[in-house]
């Protein structure tokens, strides 16, 4: 007889969970993907119009050949659903040579011979106005970084998943998690016609912000922290579209913000990273707007940095994100569980690694192991 397919749930699915149903699908597993809202919410971390995606990156080389493979897997998913999610528009990192940020990044490129170009104040101004920068700022110009298009991403894994024979539950909202004495697991959950129980032999956990919500993740130091973004209009809009304004990562004393170029409106977006990032314990309770001091400080950056914008925000959007304690991912298996696989705590850079994360996940699932060395990422580095 034949072995029957591997029957996963996946709890959560947004890009993390999203990303990794499609991969699990691929290989032939029988996928349920539970959310408890629609493929694209904004209620979460994957919404927002934009995110960055680099090559030489700051946080650390054992990042440089995921994010090599996270590359194809982006290119993959945008020929396999047709649609365009990655805009190679490069990505400036600006501030002072000797900024932390400045010298990992052109750390990261030397070590990997990523090909960067290394622009002074007057070449930055000729090529890039939209910034201003200070005597003796540099900015580093990375041409393999662009944006990501965050809620048609999650659309496309889903719908990629789905063709490959996932079965996707939006709007299902996880209540129990019960281990079954033989092996695998009961999952329990709210949707709008009452409770159902799926069984499934392994479960994977990719619940982000609402990681603490879930008693199986208590103990992990895993925290939901609330970040907001500010649209600002741009007074050349053209000037402002990916053709001609990278995305950047923006070090100053004053201030420091990424910056993402114009998309489908007319307003270029920020979000300060000098602001405070708030702990966001039920994201649901989230405010949906900004107070006046965050506008205020996020108006001062914008008119001493980008002079091409009216410095008055004319969107807000406030997101959350689970952070870890040294903010790099848990992916790996559940500790003290069996049959489990966590993917949380992703710390404000997941989304560029989504593809590759789920593809990881997917392997560790259905073979118990990973092409990559994750080690560092391994959930039970914590103790538990
Ligand atoms: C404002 C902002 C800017 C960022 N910028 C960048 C960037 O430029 N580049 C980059 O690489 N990364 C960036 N990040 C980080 C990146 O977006 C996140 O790491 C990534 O989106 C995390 O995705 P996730 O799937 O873990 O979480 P989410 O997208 O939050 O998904 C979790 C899902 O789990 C579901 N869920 C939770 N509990 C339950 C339950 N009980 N039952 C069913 N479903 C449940 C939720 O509904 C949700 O859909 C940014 C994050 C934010 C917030």
């Amino acid at each position: 007889m034949p072995t029957p397919p591997l029957r996963v749930a996946v709890i959560g699915t947004g890009v993390i969970g999203a990303m990794t149903a499609w991969h699990l699908a691929a290989r032939g597993a029988e996928v349920l993907a539970l959310d408890a809202y629609g493929p694209g919410h904004d209620r979460g971390a994957s919404a927002g119009e934009s995110r960055i995606f680099r090559t030489a990156y700051k946080e650390g080389a054992s990042y440089i050949p995921l994010l090599r493979r996270s590359y194809e897997l982006w290119r993959r998913l945008e020929s396999e659903a047709d649609r365009a999610l990655l805009t190679l528009c490069g990505g400036l990192t600006l501030g002072a040579p000797d900024h932390p940020d400045l010298r990992a990044v052109r750390g990261s490129a030397a070590e990997h011979g990523l090909d960067i170009e290394v622009l002074d104040a007057a070449q930055a101004a000729r090529r890039f106005p939209q910034h201003r920068l200070d005597d003796g700022e540099i900015a580093v110009l990375d041409p393999r970084a662009g944006v990501l298009r965050p809620e048609p991403a999650v659309q496309a894994a889903l719908a990629r998943a789905r063709a490959l024979g996932a079965r996707l539950l939006p709007y299902h909202r996880v209540t129990g998690l019960d281990e079954r004495p033989g092996g695998g697991w009961r999952v329990r959950a709210e949707n709008p016609a009452g409770e159902a129980t799926y069984d499934a032999d392994h479960v994977v956990l990719s619940p982000g912000p609402w990681s603490g919500s879930f008693a199986r993740l208590a103990g992990l130091p895993l925290r939901g922290r609330r970040i907001t973004a500010a649209w600002f209009a741009a007074r050349d809009v053209a000037a402002h579209r990916p053709d001609r304004l990278p995305i950047a990562i923006r070090r100053h004393p004053e201030a420091g913000f990424s910056c993402f170029p114009v998309l489908d409106g007319t307003a270029v977006k920020i979000v300060p990273h000098h602001l405070p990032w708030p702990d966001a314990e039920a994201p649901e309770d989230l405010p949906r707007g900004a107070d006046a001091g965050f506008a205020r400080a996020a108006s001062a950056a914008v008119a001493r940095l980008l002079p091409g914008l009216v410095p008055h925000p004319v969107r807000i959007g406030v997101y959350a994100e689970a952070f870890s304690a040294d903010e790099h991912a848990l992916l790996g298996p559940l500790p003290g569980a069996r049959d489990a696989t966590l993917l949380a705590g992703f710390s404000g850079h997941g989304f560029k690694l989504a593809p590759v994360f789920g593809e990881i996940a997917a392997s560790l699932v259905t073979e118990g192991k990973s092409a990559y060395d994750i080690s560092f990422l391994d959930p039970a580095r914590f103790g538990g």
